[in-house]
């Protein structure tokens, strides 16, 4: 498997027709997919903890997808063995009214991350560009009328890559990931959830109406990956009807994220280490 595969850093254009969201890598078997993904997140332990140690860069996984495509399944993943206090996790909703008093990254950055520190956006600001222009939930806003022009999409394109270069320059990597699941697989998993008592909880009316959007969905993703992948800021596409690769997949992306930042514990100066031996001697010698 190789991610470069799935990786939309503008070189190349995403067309959402184009794409296999049943591939499967060259895994044998899920097993061996599973297998690489445990791997993973064994080295992800050790790439947090130094991350954490030397404090120096943060990291933003983003994660968009539609509805039952795995969004809460991949976040869960990624949290599992790593240590609590050097990750969070925000869900964005629809927004207060507090957040639509103010510009629609406002939320978002008040939640991003710090250094040391890996941040998990399940949904974001990319909403901006996707349900609020799926269902033109801009103009039903307080927006005035001179933002309200043909281009507003654009502009915040825009917006979104100056945001995301602005962090990637000031020591944040940003990393965003778009879990691909087709219109056949969404029913499959609606209908397990409305089969599977234990999965009704899951289940909300709101998803099957927004189903129904699903072209403009899928031409508002396209676009909105198009025009914000950058050689920094790169998306992923990651292939989803099969969860178990979209993790394999998404355990290597976090993981040669990581890798690249190549976090390394702080170093210790000659004169800390006298004071580390005396303390040593101290606790030996104790009664
Ligand atoms: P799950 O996938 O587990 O069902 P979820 O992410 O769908 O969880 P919900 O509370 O059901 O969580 O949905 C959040 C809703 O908020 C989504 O429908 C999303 O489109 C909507 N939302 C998020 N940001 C905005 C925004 N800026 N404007 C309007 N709607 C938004």
């Amino acid at each position: 498997m190789n991610i470069n595969d799935f990786r939309f850093d503008g070189n190349k254009k995403f067309k959402i027709s184009d794409f296999d969201t049943k591939q499967d890598g060259k895994f044998k078997d899920r097993s061996e997919a599973e297998e690489l993904r445990d791997d993973h997140i064994m080295e992800l332990q050790g790439l947090q903890e130094r991350l954490y140690a030397e404090g120096k860069e943060g990291v933003l996984i983003i994660f968009q997808a539609m509805d039952a495509a795995g969004k809460d399944g991949a976040v869960k993943y990624v949290m599992s063995g790593v240590n609590p206090a050097g990750i969070s996790v925000h869900n964005f909703k629809v927004p207060s009214s507090e957040e639509l008093a103010h510009d629609y990254l406002w939320r978002a950055m008040k939640a991003a991350p710090q250094r040391g520190m890996i941040t998990i956006f399940n949904r974001s600001y990319y909403e901006d560009v996707l349900v609020v222009k799926v269902h033109d939930l801009h103009k039903k806003g307080s927006l005035p009328e001179r933002v309200l022009t043909k281009d507003i999409f654009e502009d915040r394109y825009d917006q979104i890559k100056n945001y995301e270069k602005h962090l990637h320059q000031n020591g944040f990597r940003v990393i965003k990931i778009f879990l691909n699941i087709s219109k056949g697989e969404q029913k499959k998993q609606f209908l397990q959830r409305i089969d599977d008592p234990s999965k009704n909880w899951k289940f909300s009316d709101g998803d099957v109406v927004e189903r129904g959007y699903w072209d403009k969905y899928m031409e508002a993703y396209e676009e909105a990956i198009n025009n914000t992948s950058t050689p920094d800021c790169p998306w992923y596409v990651v292939p989803s009807d099969k969860k178990w690769f979209a993790r394999a997949v998404i355990a290597e992306i976090v993981v040669s994220t990581l890798e690249s930042i190549n976090p390394k514990y702080p170093e210790v100066s000659e004169k800390r280490k006298q004071k580390l031996a005396e303390f040593r001697e101290l606790l030996m010698n104790e009664e």
